[in-house]
């Protein structure tokens, strides 16, 4: 049977916009429809052509599919009239089984013939890692439970010694046609359930699956410098295709756990570390840890204060396929001392009464300034 195109079914061009083809889909459907035809096969035919024609190209997706393969995009060829179609009920019915479809063409299943073998499923497994681990790097193996062809039958599904053969329902084609009010519906042939060819003797290993269950170990390379939410494919690595179909692919979610010391930003670390007071007056120096395991010394000059920050170029995170390394930034923050002992109070009392000008505390001294001048504006 050969179709007629679905642009010159609505009468417009291929680069019709979406109204223009609702326009012309409404005029042509007032024209043809069967309330207003009645008895006229002609007319009846037309609509359903019409109707088929706008269910596509109303629908950017198919209409792309349609550009693309042209009827072969929607069509399983089968001879119609077929049996074991069980109807369907309901408004809406057409679209939804062009959606399925639709749903199993870009599955990538079948395509003009019959459909002898199925893709895969892609599988995702989540993994989460330390910060040190997305730093490094690090080579792992999982373990996936997954489908994979099965040995015995080679994936065909067949006991051994045996052939496949092609179904008597659907002529090897995995689709049946039948006639239902205006539309041919097309289904999935009951006898092989899709498959075009129909197993006298199963594989006993498989049950004519053509593939096990089998927990499948692989080895996955995290490369250094990964982020949280990075997205790992392993191509061909998911569920085996149906007697003999490709494979799905493997997706590892990497999440990567927070670190009890360490913020990330992006290739930066940050760190907050805690300074004596004495050491944030008098000056002195500390040690910090970085993510590489190595320890760092770091000055701290005299008078520092809560939230100076100190940099340390190239001790951040790996770059993503590079071997530059982001930078460490310390923020420090003065501790005030608790749980003074009785000479501890005493010194630093007899540290208060040394006295002194402003000048010890240039913070303090610059924000009373203003606060008087507040109160000053307010009584002037
Ligand atoms: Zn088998
Ligand atoms: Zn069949």
């Amino acid at each position: 049977m050969s179709k007629r195109d679905y642009y010159d079914v609505l009468g417009v061009g291929k680069s019709a916009g979406a109204d223009e083809i609702k326009k012309a889909y409404r005029k042509l459907a007032m024209k043809y429809h069967p309330d207003r035809n009645p008895d006229d096969r002609d007319a009846e035919q037309k609509f359903k052509d019409l109707n088929e024609a706008y269910e596509v190209l109303k629908d950017d997706q198919k209409r792309a599919a349609y550009d693309r393969f042209g009827h072969a995009a929607f069509e399983g060829g089968g001879p119609g009239g077929g049996g074991g179609f069980h109807g369907f009920g309901g408004a809406g019915g057409f679209a939804d089984i062009f959606d399925e479809m639709f749903g199993e063409f870009m599955g990538g299943g079948r395509r003009g013939g019959g459909r002898q073998s199925t893709r895969g499923a892609d599988l995702r497994y989540n993994m989460e890692i330390a910060l040190e681990e997305a730093f490094a790097g690090k080579k792992t193996s999982i373990n996936v439970p997954t489908s994979v062809t099965c040995d015995t039958c080679e994936g065909s599904g067949a006991k051994a010694g045996t052939q496949p053969k092609t179904c008597g329902t659907c002529g090897g084609m995995g689709r049946v046609r039948a006639q239902q009010g205006f539309f041919t519906i097309e289904r999935t042939c009951p006898t092989c359930g899709g498959q075009g060819k129909t197993i006298a003797d199963p594989c006993t290993a498989c049950g004519g699956a053509g593939r096990v269950r089998r927990d499948k170990t692989l080895e996955v390379t995290i490369p250094a410098g990964v982020e949280d939410g990075t997205r790992i494919r392993l191509a061909g690595e998911g569920e085996a295709g149906l007697r003999g179909g490709p494979p799905g692919d493997l997706y590892i979610f990497l999440s990567v756990a927070p670190h009890r010391l360490f913020q990330r930003d992006g290739a930066n670390i940050q760190c907050r570390v805690p300074i004596a007071m004495t050491t944030a007056a008098l000056g002195g120096s500390i040690e910090v840890p970085s993510i590489d395991g190595s320890r760092a010394k770091v000055t701290i000059p005299a008078g520092t204060q809560t939230g100076t920050q100190f940099r340390l170029r190239g001790k951040g995170m790996t770059v993503l396929r590079s071997s530059a390394r982001g930078d460490m930034f310390i923020q420090a923050v003065v501790e005030t001392p608790v749980n003074l002992t009785k000479r501890q109070k005493e010194l630093l009392e007899e540290f208060a009464k040394a006295g002194g000008d402003d000048s010890h505390s240039p913070e303090s001294h610059g924000f009373f300034k203003k606060v008087k001048e507040f109160f000053e504006d307010l009584t002037d």
